[in-house]
């Protein structure tokens, strides 16, 4: 009778492994996060520009009108790089929403977060997480209206997050 090695024969009941992951666990918790810096590709510089003077602004094709989001150097829609670049009002509905309960948040005594999908009124979906809730996550619905808050981190840099509207 031929003998399948299964999931649990290959890993589970390793007694090595568990060893092995039960130490790379502990080596993680250990590490200081570093600080990835930014670099904005040239076709995110004008958003990120745009954010800075608490603007959301996106992309429109000159061409078939579609505006898009992420900021990229081509539509996607037809492929032509003839963009303008079109002051939204950075308000919308949430389209879906996840919570993330990542191990990393609980390393730097954060709360878990919501980021979200928000539909704007002009169209494109955007990721971003969602402030104003005061950790209260169970009012956190789809279709709930919101709007961008913009936040200063430093002279470089403004990052945004939604908020009920
Ligand atoms: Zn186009």
């Amino acid at each position: 009778m031929p003998r399948y090695h299964t999931k649990s024969d290959m890993f589970g009941t390793s007694k090595y492994y568990r060893e092995l992951s039960i130490e790379m666990a502990s080596d993680r918790r250990n590490q200081e996060f570093q600080e990835v810096p930014l670099q904005p590709t040239i076709a995110a510089t004008p958003f990120l520009d745009g954010l800075k003077r608490r603007e959301l602004i996106l992309p429109r094709c000159a061409l078939c009108a579609e505006l898009h989001y992420y900021p990229q150097a081509t539509c996607p829609r037809c492929f032509s790089s003839e963009l303008d670049w079109v002051v939204c009002s950075g308000r919308g509905r949430i389209y879906s929403f996840v919570i993330d309960y990542n191990p990393r948040l609980v390393v730097q005594d954060q709360p878990p977060r919501v980021i979200a999908i928000v539909e704007l009124q002009e169209g494109p979906r955007i990721m971003g997480n969602l402030s104003g809730i005061a950790n209260d996550r169970s009012k956190v619905r789809v279709d709930m209206l919101v709007r961008i808050v913009f936040e200063k981190l430093d002279d470089e840099t403004t990052i945004f997050t939604f908020a009920p509207a």
